[in-house]
Formats: C-alpha cells, structure tokens, sequence
C-alpha cells in the first residue's frame, strides 16, 4: 500500500494503463546499482530516483572538475571539488526523500557483490568497467542497462543474457579485442550535455518498463543508436555469438 504522500508524489504516473499503484509498489521494492556519476549517471539517478525507485547505490570515486559542468547535470558549481557520488546522492534525495539512496566512493570492479540488486544501469565510460558489468550481470542473471555517449551520438541496449539464454550479452556484439579501440571517451572525443541527458533518460524509461508494465515486448537484444546531429534513432536487432566467451555456456 502506498502512503497519502507517495500517492500524491506518483500519481502522475501511477494513472497509466498497465501501471498503477501496484507498479509503483514493485518501483519502490526494487534494488539499482547505478555505476557511473557522470554524464549518464546524473539523468539516470535523478529521474530513477523521482520515479521511485525504492533502493539506489552509486559508485564513482571520482571528484567533481570545472569541465564536467557541461553535461553531468546535478553536479553545481559550488560543488567543484566534492565527490560525484556524494552529490550526486544528496541531488536524489532532495527529489525524492521517500526512497534510499546511497553513495560509494569508489569505482566499481569486479570484486563488487550485486547479488541482490535488481537492476544494473552502466553508466560508464570504459571498456573495462562495461566488461565487468557485463560478466557479473550475466553471472547473477541480472537486467543490465547500458548507456554510452560520445561526441553527438548515443547508444542504449538492454542485455538479459543471464535470464534468457537467446539473447547476447555486451561481449557478443562488442567482443574483447587486442586491437586499439578508438577513442570512445569525453576527455579526448568531446560530448554534448543534452545527448548523454537523452540516452541516461531512455535507459530510466527502459527500467520502468522492465520493473512495471506486464506482458510488454522487452527491448532486449537490440542496440539503439541515436545520431545528435541529424536525429536518427536506429534500433539495430543483435545476433548471439553462440561462441561468445561469456554468455554460451
Ligand atoms: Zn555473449
């Protein structure tokens, strides 16, 4: 049952067909590890957060700098200096004082328990930490929802290897490579605030509809590609690598 003060705090979205007061209900029972303060971190915490997701940890060790002010959008100027994850932490619960919300001040690797989240939303910016995300999400049979920007492009994919044996996983389309990868990160490649704003608010809308909505197609096993300049979203159908080192087993 929800309370008079979260009756009114969701009743915008509780009043949707197929959602109501019994999908809030499993909103507010569910568990996020959010990995990542940043670009995608920001929109993902704050819009999970105000849609009432019950229970939310955020790992980042790192410390708020002048340049990220552009795009990772909790964070103020009178907060350069502090931690990301703090912040970002403190920016939820000024939303949403109802629900849990937790820092860690620390990067996230493997050694990290996520047995008992819900929902895994990578809001990383290297390939490592996506690896392990990846191998740990399909170990624990985990929902992983994956966000990365670069420049004016986004991707979105949601991956439930571990829950259904015929969908891919991360490492089936973007397979581990000795090649040099191409420079994928803010620091060298440049972004744009509203297109990371953009892929962190689809990867909270995918979570909803993961959590909430019965009888609903999951968009798992497709890679969303969104192009910031001529404003094409691509939705491409992903094939399983029946090799794949961690998923075919
Ligand atoms: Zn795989």
């Amino acid at each position: 049952m929800l309370n008079d003060d979260d009756l009114c705090r969701y009743a915008r979205q509780v009043i949707i067909p197929n959602f109501n007061e019994k999908g809030q209900e499993k909103l507010l029972k569910t568990k996020c590890l959010i990995v990542g303060a940043g670009g995608l971190g920001c929109p993902v915490a704050l819009y999970a957060s105000a849609a009432g997701f019950g229970h939310i940890e955020i790992y980042d060790q790192d410390i708020i700098e002048i340049s990220n002010l552009n795009r990772q959008i909790a964070h103020k100027n009178d907060n350069i200096g502090n931690s990301k994850s703090e912040n970002l932490a403190q920016e939820c619960m000024k939303i949403n004082p109802n629900i849990s919300v937790f820092p860690r001040k620390k990067n996230f690797n493997e050694t990290i328990n996520i047995s008992n989240f819900n929902l895994i939303f990578d809001c990383s910016d290297n390939p490592k930490t996506k690896y392990t995300l990846n191998y740990l999400s399909h170990k624990y049979k985990k929902i992983l929802i994956s966000g990365s920007a670069v420049q004016m492009e986004g991707q979105l994919a949601i991956w439930k290897s571990g829950l259904n044996i015929n969908y891919p996983c991360y490492e089936c389309v973007f397979p581990k490579s000795d090649e040099k990868a191409p420079i994928t990160n803010c620091r060298e490649a440049g972004i744009i605030g509203p297109v990371t704003g953009l892929i962190g608010s689809m990867q909270v809308n995918e979570a909803i509809k993961e959590v909430v909505l019965k009888n609903y197609q999951s968009t798992a096993g497709n890679l969303f590609l969104y192009d910031g300049l001529t404003q094409n979203l691509d939705k491409i159908k992903l094939k399983k690598n029946r090799q794949c080192p961690i998923c075919s087993k």
